[in-house]
């Protein structure tokens, strides 16, 4: 198991190269629009599309942020890792793949199985 501080590092530094990727993408719809002199009405309508899609892009990542934030400060208080459901110690091998992971493998099969019904 790997040590609490060493858990909240980790999720702070992605919680930061997300922040860092969503601030990357303001920059990118920025240069587009700045760019963008002449005006096309059919262009200006693949501009709308295309700026709707980055806003999307950058309200996941935004989110994505927001929770890792919080799982940061969930292992701080040395309560990442533990399965909502059942209360089992998640195993690091799949907090290592899916780092913002809420539950166990059964549990997250017994909760998908579960919106089916
Ligand atoms: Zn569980």
């Amino acid at each position: 198991m790997a040590k609490a501080e060493d858990q909240a590092a980790r999720l702070a530094r992605l919680a930061r190269e997300v922040r860092e990727r969503a601030e990357a993408h303001d920059l990118a719809a920025d240069g587009a629009g700045a760019s963008d002199a002449h005006h096309h009405p059919a262009e200006a309508a693949t501009d709308a599309d295309a700026r709707e899609r980055e806003l999307q892009a950058h309200l996941r990542l935004r989110e994505e942020e927001e929770r890792l934030l919080r799982l940061a400060e969930a292992a701080g208080r040395g309560e990442y890792g533990v399965c909502v459901d059942c209360g089992d110690a998640i195993p690091d091998a799949r907090l290592q793949i899916v780092p913002d992971a809420e539950r166990c493998v059964a549990c997250q099969e017994a909760a998908s199985r579960g919106h089916r019904r």
